[in-house]
């Protein structure tokens, strides 16, 4: 019999979430049900529940920042069992077969990853995100997460960690190499603290400097307000690496001025809005504009280790089930320092 679980629910486009219940399906050969401790908002859910992107898939239940307990486990399950501490990040499923899945980059499955929330599975059946107090996943996408981070900290890593963290490797942030992050908002911050702890030397690049001391504190050497007109003269060619995780729209050109010769922007940001600049900002200086999504489950674990190993964890604010739609305008407003994360434990079904 599939299992009942509180859960905080958009039952309808335009709707206030309900505190309400959703079911769970009956556990697979290889699957696992986790008590969810905390999850955390991502400026992507926002997005998706207020269909930025596009319609969504109603009732909603977004999260794919899941830190918790595991409470059962199926029978073929191996690397798992009741009461280790794991997380679920933005994908539940993919084919396992294909090119892509067998290099371990799951999100970009040839036949089409599962996400975490509002997809279709496999099973024809719609996915529920994390907002909620239990999840039933494949062992196959669930992490571990290490007994170094406390659980509120890890959950937004299984989203801002691994969004920030794939590309940073990926684009070689490291000893001797200049990164900027942009918008130091819940990847933001995270993603200053993974290219400090790589060895980079880090700048933050702002709408302000209300966050001058706690980019600091996190590991940046420098901090700009974009503001300022005179910050895109002093740093132009500077940097080799540019991670942008803006949520609106941003001149692009202006950044890509930024950049030494072979330097990459690579944008994770995901605003509705499309990017203008001239061909010459990426022709001039061999410049590149990379985008990158999420990453995979392997990489996933790899950088929970890493931040574990590292003392990174995300700053978070924790909320109640009741906090959620307020949260979400705070978090539009850039009012929140920098991850609201609910405790699940607040959601009562009315
Ligand atoms: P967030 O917490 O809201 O942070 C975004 C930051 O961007 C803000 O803190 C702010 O930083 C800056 N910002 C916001 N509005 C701005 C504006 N109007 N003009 C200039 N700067 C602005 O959001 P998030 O959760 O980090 O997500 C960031 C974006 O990444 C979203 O679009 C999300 O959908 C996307 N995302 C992508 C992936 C992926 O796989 N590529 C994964 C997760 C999320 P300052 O105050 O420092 O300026
Ligand atoms: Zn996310």
């Amino acid at each position: 019999m599939p299992k009942t679980t509180a859960a905080l629910v958009i039952p309808a486009s335009g709707v206030p979430f309900e505190q309400s219940t959703i079911e769970r399906r009956d556990l697979r050969d290889d699957d696992i049900s986790i008590d969810i401790r905390y999850a955390g908002i991502c400026h992507s859910d926002i997005h998706t529940a207020r269909e930025e992107w596009g319609p969504a898939r109603f009732p909603l239940v977004p999260g794919h920042e899941i830190a918790g307990v595991v409470a059962e486990v199926g029978p073929s399950v191996t690397r798992f069992k009741v009461g280790d501490r794991v997380g679920v990040g933005c994908m539940v499923d993919s084919c396992g077969e294909c090119a892509m899945c067998k290099d371990g980059e799951e999100q970009f499955c040839e036949r089409g990853a599962v996400m975490t929330y509002g997809s279709i599975g496999y099973d024809d059946e719609v996915t529920y995100g994390g907002y909620s107090q239990s999840v039933v996943v494949s062992e196959r996408f669930t992490c571990r997460i290490p007994e170094e981070l406390e659980f509120e900290h890890a959950a937004p890593l299984l989203c801002a960690g691994i969004t920030t963290y794939a590309p940073l490797v990926r684009w070689g942030a490291g000893p001797g190499k200049k990164v900027a992050v942009v918008g130091m908002g819940g990847l933001g911050h995270v993603g200053v603290k993974i290219a400090a702890a790589m060895g980079a030397e880090v700048t933050v690049l702002s709408r302000s400097l209300a966050k001058s001391e706690d980019a600091r504190t996190y590991g940046a050497t420098h901090h700009y307000s974009t503001a300022e007109e005179s910050t895109f003269e002093e740093l132009a060619g500077r940097f080799d690496v540019i991670l942008n995780t803006v949520s609106a729209d941003l001149p692009m050109g202006d950044y890509l001025g930024l950049l030494r010769p072979f330097g990459a922007i690579v944008n994770v940001g995901l605003p509705p809005s499309s990017y203008e600049f001239a061909p010459g900002a990426v022709v001039g200086r061999s410049r590149v504009l990379a985008g990158s999504m999420i990453g995979g489950i392997a990489d996933t674990q790899a950088m929970l280790d890493f931040c574990a190993k590292h003392g990174v964890g995300a700053e978070v604010e924790v909320i109640t089930a009741d906090e959620v739609m307020t949260a979400y305008d705070k978090v539009v407003a850039g009012d929140v320092r920098y991850r609201y994360v609910i405790d699940t434990s607040t959601i009562q079904p009315k």
